[in-house]
């Protein structure tokens, strides 16, 4: 069975990473895509784990040799999932999590039919001010970017097939979890000669009406 592909995506300071975190320790056969910026670091962010953190040229190279399945500049930044690790995994049957801004998102869609793409958006834009003040991560420059990006970004919520209104931390990560599960139920998915061959084992072909 082939793996399945889990787009994460909602504003900036929505908490999309601290569900991601949360499911990755509930659940088996689950990868997260760690991702090329050519953002600094922030503190505690460690190369390899957070990101792959590279200058801007390094990122060029490794778009015009191809090795992203997606990438798109965010907030002044460039962003890119490293195409290989997902298709590697894909091939191993795993789930694969990207936590990818809409843009991204978008991309994949038209790639990857077969992706999961779901929208964690705030409860409301004043909660999301809130969460980005809180957080403290950005300078003002930065923070009034990723209000205004925000609005774009929820003007393409229908583009998804699941919608988390993040208002409580430990709800949204049991929605994501029951996303990410019955998935893995989806006939489509599962459903290949094998498994046919083992439920109609026994069954005459005049019983099955054929
Ligand atoms: P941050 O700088 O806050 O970590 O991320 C800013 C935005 O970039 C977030 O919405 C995050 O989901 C998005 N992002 C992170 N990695 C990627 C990526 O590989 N591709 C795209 N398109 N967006 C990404």
């Amino acid at each position: 069975m082939k793996g399945t592909l889990f787009v994460v995506s909602g504003p900036s300071g929505v908490g999309k990473t601290s569900i991601i975190s949360a499911l990755m320790n509930k659940l088996e056969n689950i990868v997260f895509s760690v991702s090329c910026t050519t953002r600094p670091p922030r503190p505690g962010e460690v190369d390899g784990v957070d990101y792959f953190f590279v200058s801007r040229d390094k990122f060029i190279e490794m778009r015009e040799k191809g090795e992203f399945l997606e990438w798109a500049e965010v907030h002044g930044n460039l962003y890119g999932t490293p195409k290989k690790f997902v298709l590697e995994n894909i091939e191993k049957g795993n789930r694969i999590i990207l936590d990818i801004d809409v843009q991204g998102a978008l991309q994949v869609k038209r790639n990857f039919d077969d992706a999961v793409f779901i929208f964690v958006a705030p409860p409301s834009y004043e909660v999301l001010k809130e969460r980005l003040l809180k957080r403290g991560t950005e300078n003002s420059q930065s923070m009034l970017k990723r209000l205004e990006n925000a609005k774009w970004e929820m003007s393409k919520i229908v583009e998804f097939d699941y919608l988390i209104v993040n208002s409580d931390l430990e709800k949204s990560i049991l929605a994501m979890k029951s996303i990410v599960i019955a998935e893995s139920y989806r006939t489509r998915r599962i459903l290949d000669e094998e498994l046919i061959k083992r439920l109609f084992k026994g069954v005459s072909e005049s019983e099955t009406g054929n």
